[in-house]
C-alpha cells in the first residue's frame, strides 16, 4: 500500500497535461489544450485538457478526470499502477505502508485474473524449457522458426504438456482457484486442460499484462483447430486485442507506422529482426475496435499479405474498413509462396526492409483496382462491376484531395471518362455521408441523454464550460446559470448553408474590426462583406442575414464593428447568438470538417481569421452558387422545353460563367465538385 502522503504529493506534482502528452498529440487553444479523443473514434478533436484545473474531459464520449484517472483508463492501469507510473516519471519517492490481510485479499480479488493467467504464462514457459518433451516439440518448433532464446522469453513462449489434466493440478495444487481457472478458459468445465499438446503465445495488453493464451498444435495426427485462443472473458475482448502490441506501440509511434501481419510468428519474427512496429489480429480478421488501437499511434498502416493469389483478393475486402477510419493504407504482397516470416528467412533483414518499404509497398486502392481489372480481362460487364466496387472504396477516403487523386488515377486504369468517376464517387461520397449523419444523429441524442444524466448526478462539478469547445454550440454540457442556449432552429439541420452562414457572421462577430490587409488598410468585415455582397439576399438564416445587413451598414456609416457590440446588442436574439459564437470560436471550420467530408489542415492558431475568414468565404460561395446555379439550369430547362431558345442561350452563358466561378472555387478548395 502506497502512503496517503506519498499519494498526496503525486497528485500535486502530477500535471494532466504532461501524461496525456505522452499519449495524445495536443494543440493549445485558448486557456485548454485540444487534441483527438484516445477513447473514441473522431476527426474533430473534442478532446480537451484543462492544465488550470488538472482534468481533461472529452465531449464527445464524456470520459473525463485527472491523471490517474487518464492512466486507469488509457493504459488500463489499477490505481496502485498509475500512482507507481507518476512517481516513476516525476521521480518522486513511494513510501509504502503495511498491508493488511483484509487490503491484501481485495488486491488479490482484483488482479486474481490477471494472476492466474500470468502462473499459466509462467508453467507453459518452464515446461517449454524444462521438461523432455518441452524441449524437444516445443523448443524444437521455436528453434526452427529461428527465434532466440531472449525473445522466447521476452513474448512469453511456452508449451502445454499433452495428458488430461497436468496443468490444472499444478495450478490448484499452486492454491489457485479452480472456479477462476475455468472462468479463464485454463480449464474445461470437465476439469480438463484446455490447452493440451500445443506451443503456446501470451497475449499482452498494452499494459503488459497477460489478458490470453493462444495455442498452436503439434500433433500431425489429430483432428483439432491449428490455433487455439482463451475464450472472451472480463479481461480479454478479442476485437480489442492486437498481438504484439504491447511490444508495437513504441516503435509505431515513434516511425508513425504500423505494421500489420497475420501470423503470432510473423509478429515474433519481424520483432527479433528488429522491425518492432508490427502486430497481428489475433484469432479474428481485423475488428473496429483493432483499428482505433492503431489510430491511437499513428495514421499509416501498411498491411502485409502471403503471395497466395486467392486468399489476397478475400482479405483485401477486409481493408476498406481502415480506410474508412481515415488511416493511409498500403499494401505489400509477398512473393507467391512465402509469409512475412518465411520470406524474411530467406533474403534476410536488410532485403526484406528494402522489399516492404519499396516499390512493392502499393496503395490499397489502386492495388485493388489493378488486381480485378486483371480477372475481369476484357468483359465490359464485369468491368463496369469493377468499376462500382472500386468507387466504393474511394468514396470511403474522407480526405477529398486524396479522394480526387484515386479518381485520376482508376480512371487512367480503367481508360474510364474521369468525369464519370466523379459523378459515380460522389454519389457513393453522398449514400456514406447520409448514412454518417445519421449514425452522427443517433450519437447526438445519446450524448445529450448521457449529459442530462451527468447533471444530474452532479459528475464533474468543477467543470464549467465556457472555456471549453464544444462542436455543436447547441448543447453546453453543465451551462451556468443565466446562459440562455441558443435556439437552434429546425432548418438548420435539414439545410447545410446555415453552418456556412453561420461561419461568415462568427468571423463577423468575433474579428469584424480587426485589419484584414494593412496594405489596402481593410477590415475582416469589408473584406467579407464585399465578397458576399451579390448573395447576400440569399442567406437562409434570416437573423444572421440581418446581422451582415447590420454590418453592412456599420461598414457604409464608419462605425467600427466590434464583438462588443453584439455581446451587447438590444436584440436579445442577437445577443444569445453572438454570445453561443464567442463561446466556441472555432466551431466553423471544424464542423465542416465533419459535415461535409473536408478535411483543413490548418486549425487552431489563436488569431487565425486570415484563413478562416478565406475559407469561410470560399465555401459559402461555392454553397451559394451552387445553388443559384441549379436555379439557373432549371430555368434553361424550361425555357427550352417552351421553345425560348434565344431567353436559353442567354442563360446558358450565365451557366457557363457559374461553371467556372464553381470549379474555381472547388479547385482552391481542393475538393471533388459536387454536382
Ligand atoms: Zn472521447
Amino acid at each position: 500500500m502506497i502512503k496517503e502522503k506519498t499519494v498526496q504529493e503525486i497528485f500535486e506534482i502530477a500535471r494532466v497535461e504532461d501524461v496525456i502528452q505522452d499519449y495524445v498529440s495536443l494543440k493549445r487553444r485558448g486557456v485548454n489544450l485540444i487534441g483527438l479523443c484516445p477513447f473514441h473514434n473522431e476527426k474533430t478533436p473534442s478532446f480537451t485538457v484543462s492544465p488550470a484545473k488538472n482534468i481533461y474531459k472529452c465531449f464527445g464520449c464524456g470520459k473525463g478526470g485527472n491523471a490517474v484517472q487518464f492512466l486507469m483508463e488509457h493504459e488500463q492501469f489499477t490505481y496502485p499502477e498509475a500512482l507507481r507510473h507518476l512517481a516513476a516519471k516525476y521521480g518522486i519517492e513511494i513510501e509504502e505502508e503495511e498491508v493488511s490481510s483484509e487490503q491484501r485479499l481485495e488486491q488479490q480479488r482484483a488482479d486474481s485474473l490477471f494472476l492466474v493467467n500470468e502462473f499459466a504464462r509462467n508453467y507453459y514457459q518452464e515446461q517449454l524449457f524444462e521438461t523432455d518433451l518441452g524441449k524437444s516439440i516445443g523448443l524444437n518448433y521455436f528453434k526452427e522458426r529461428g527465434f532466440r532464446e531472449e525473445t522466447i522469453k521476452k513474448f512469453g513462449l511456452g508449451y502445454a504438456p499433452d495428458g488430461k489434466d497436468k496443468f490444472t493440478l499444478a495450478a490448484v495444487n499452486a492454491s489457485y482457484n479452480a472456479e477462476l481457472l475455468k472462468q479463464l478458459g485454463l480449464t474445461t468445465n470437465y476439469g480438463s486442460d484446455f490447452f493440451r499438446n500445443r506451443v503456446m503465445f501470451t497475449i499482452h495488453n498494452l499494459s503488459g499484462k497477460v489478458v490470453a493464451l493462444a495455442g498452436r498444435i503439434m500433433a500431425t495426427d489429430v483432428k483439432a483447430p491449428k490455433y487455439i485462443n482463451s475464450p472472451e472473458t472480463e479481461i480479454y475482448h478479442k476485437s480489442k486485442v492486437l498481438y504484439g502490441a504491447y511490444f508495437a506501440k513504441g516503435p509505431i509511434r515513434k516511425q508513425d507506422e504500423c505494421i500489420l501481419v497475420e501470423g503470432y510468428t510473423d509478429v515474433i519474427s519481424l520483432h527479433q529482426a528488429g522491425i518492432e512496429n508490427v502486430v497481428a489480429s489475433s484469432g479474428t480478421s481485423l475488428t473496429t475496435g483493432q483499428i482505433h488501437l492503431i489510430k491511437r499511434y499513428t495514421s499509416n498502416v501498411k498491411v502485409l499479405f502471403d503471395g497466395d493469389p486467392a486468399g489476397i483478393k478475400a482479405a483485401l475486402r477486409g481493408i476498406d474498413m481502415l480506410l474508412e477510419q481515415d488511416l493511409n493504407v498500403r499494401i505489400v504482397i509477398l512473393p507467391e509462396g512465402e509469409d512475412p516470416d518465411s520470406y524474411l528467412k530467406k533474403v534476410g533483414t536488410e532485403a526484406f526492409k528494402d522489399f516492404i518499404n519499396g516499390e512493392e509497398a502499393k496503395d490499397f486502392i489502386l492495388l485493388k483496382a489493378d488486381l480485378l481489372l486483371k480477372e475481369a480481362g476484357n468483359d465490359p460487364i464485369k468491368r463496369t462491376g469493377i468499376i462500382k466496387e472500386i468507387v466504393q472504396s474511394i468514396a470511403r477516403v474522407p480526405d477529398p484531395l486524396k479522394r480526387s487523386l484515386f479518381v485520376k488515377e482508376c480512371s487512367r486504369l480503367f481508360e474510364v471518362d474521369e468525369d464519370i468517376l466523379i459523378n459515380e464517387t460522389n454519389k457513393a461520397v453522398a449514400g456514406q455521408m447520409k448514412r454518417r449523419e445519421q449514425e452522427r444523429q443517433i450519437e447526438n441524442r445519446r450524448r445529450q441523454r448521457e449529459a442530462a444524466r451527468s447533471e444530474q448526478d452532479g459528475e464533474f462539478p468543477t467543470m464549467e464550460p465556457p472555456g471549453f469547445p464544444t462542436e455543436d454550440p447547441g448543447y453546453m454540457p453543465g451551462e451556468p446559470p443565466g446562459f440562455i442556449p441558443e435556439q437552434k432552429s429546425k432548418r438548420e439541420s435539414s439545410t447545410g448553408h446555415e453552418f456556412q452562414e453561420k461561419d461568415i457572421i462568427r468571423l463577423l462577430i468575433s474579428s469584424g474590426g480587426e485589419v484584414f490587409d494593412k496594405e489596402e488598410n481593410i477590415t475582416v468585415a469589408e473584406y467579407l462583406l464585399d465578397n458576399i455582397e451579390d448573395v447576400i439576399d440569399d442567406f437562409d438564416n434570416q437573423l444572421y442575414k440581418a446581422i451582415a445587413q447590420e454590418c453592412q451598414a456599420m461598414v457604409a456609416s464608419k462605425t467600427s464593428i466590434s464583438s462588443k457590440h453584439f455581446l451587447n446588442h438590444p436584440d436579445q436574439k442577437i445577443q444569445v447568438l453572438a454570445v453561443n459564437l464567442m463561446a466556441s470560436p472555432y466551431e466553423c471550420s471544424e464542423n465542416w470538417a465533419t459535415r461535409w467530408d473536408i478535411f483543413l489542415n490548418q486549425k487552431d492558431p489563436d488569431k487565425n481569421f486570415e484563413k478562416d475568414s478565406h475559407k469561410a468565404l470560399m465555401y459559402f460561395r461555392l454553397r451559394k452558387i451552387t445553388r443559384i446555379s441549379e436555379k439557373n439550369m432549371k430555368k434553361i430547362k424550361e425555357l427550352s422545353a417552351s421553345g425560348d431558345h434565344e431567353e436559353a442561350i442567354k442563360y446558358l452563358t450565365v451557366q457557363k460563367k457559374l461553371n467556372e466561378i464553381r470549379n474555381d472555387l472547388a479547385a482552391q478548395l481542393g475538393t471533388v465538385v459536387i454536382k
